[in-house]
């Protein structure tokens, strides 16, 4: 079937309305798209008989010294990997058709968007909140798929439609990684192959981590507390430190994977461990679902 393309909020109705009778699933995107967005995609159709994709840079989510102006841009082979996935409307508005320029009311994070990621980006979850929850109101899609790759993201998007009684499933997705284990991201794309090298250090803490905890092959030791599991993910982290470029860490933590508050010893059942670094002049996340 054929992939209509809709650049503004006119079109995308119009798009959406001609799908048809059937589920749509929506799987919201910054485009650069990768094997996990292609991941995400499959799982949607699993969910729903029609897929739409938003290809959409939010200037709302960046802060002033990000990377929004340099955010890889790849439309053409975008649209090519839509088709590919069977995805029937593609939605990529500009900033200027999106927002409208006296624009007032957004949607509030909470306390749980300033911890963690948040802290490091102020404002962030704001912006995506009040992105995501336009996409649901314009697409409204029955099914929206988030990757587990941004943890806190996912989980502050299954807040809000609680807490606001959004009338939308949402469905997480495993992340997907290259064969050596670094997450695959947009943003991997700025990495040099000695940044690279250093990045790989950010899934071996992770998997360092969840061994400590027991969770793969023998090492570890089931009903190892917090602490421990940070301390052996935070030895992999040091280490990188001294690489060339350095690792430089922004956090590390062991979360709720609810709440995002670090567990204590008495946590039983899932936690996430988390981490974000800067290598050379790209920032980078992870995470791992543990269960403790
Ligand atoms: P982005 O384009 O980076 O905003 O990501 C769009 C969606 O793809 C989000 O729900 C991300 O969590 C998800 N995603 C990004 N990277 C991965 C990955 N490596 N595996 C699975 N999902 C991912």
């Amino acid at each position: 079937m054929d992939l209509t393309v809709a650049t503004d909020r006119a079109a995308l109705v119009k798009a959406r309305d001609a799908l048809g009778p059937g589920r749509i699933a929506l799987v919201p995107t910054m485009g650069a798209l990768h094997e996990g967005h292609r991941s995400l995609m499959r799982l949607a159709r699993e969910h729903a008989d029609h897929v739409v994709v938003s290809v959409f840079v939010n200037p709302l989510q960046f802060g002033p010294d990000e990377d929004f102006g340099r955010y890889p841009r790849t439309f053409d082979a975008d649209l090519r990997v839509c088709e590919e996935e069977g995805v029937r409307v593609v939605f990529a508005p500009s900033a200027e058709d999106m927002y409208l320029p006296d624009r007032q009311v957004a949607v509030s994070a909470g306390a749980m968007g300033g911890v963690v990621e948040g802290a490091f980006r102020p404002g962030h979850f704001d912006g995506v909140l009040t992105v995501v929850l336009k996409l649901f109101n314009l697409v409204q899609p029955h099914v929206a798929v988030f990757g587990q790759k941004d943890a806190q993201q996912l989980a502050l998007i299954r807040r809000m439609v609680a807490d606001l009684d959004v009338p939308v499933s949402i469905v997480g997705a495993p992340t997907v990684r290259e064969p050596d284990g670094l997450a695959l991201s947009s943003r991997n794309r700025y990495l040099s192959e000695a940044d690279r090298r250093t990045a790989l250090a950010l899934s071996r803490a992770l998997r360092a981590g969840a061994a400590r905890a027991g969770m793969t092959g023998t090492a570890g030791t089931a009903g190892a507390r917090p602490a421990e599991i940070l301390d052996a993910a935070r030895a992999v982290l040091e280490e990188a430190a001294r690489f060339d470029p350095p690792l430089l860490l922004d956090y590390l933590i062991l979360a709720d994977p609810a709440t995002f508050a670090p567990v204590g010893d008495g946590h039983r059942g899932e936690a996430i461990l988390a981490v974000a670094a800067k290598v050379g002049a790209t920032r980078l996340i992870d995470n791992m679902v543990l269960t403790l």
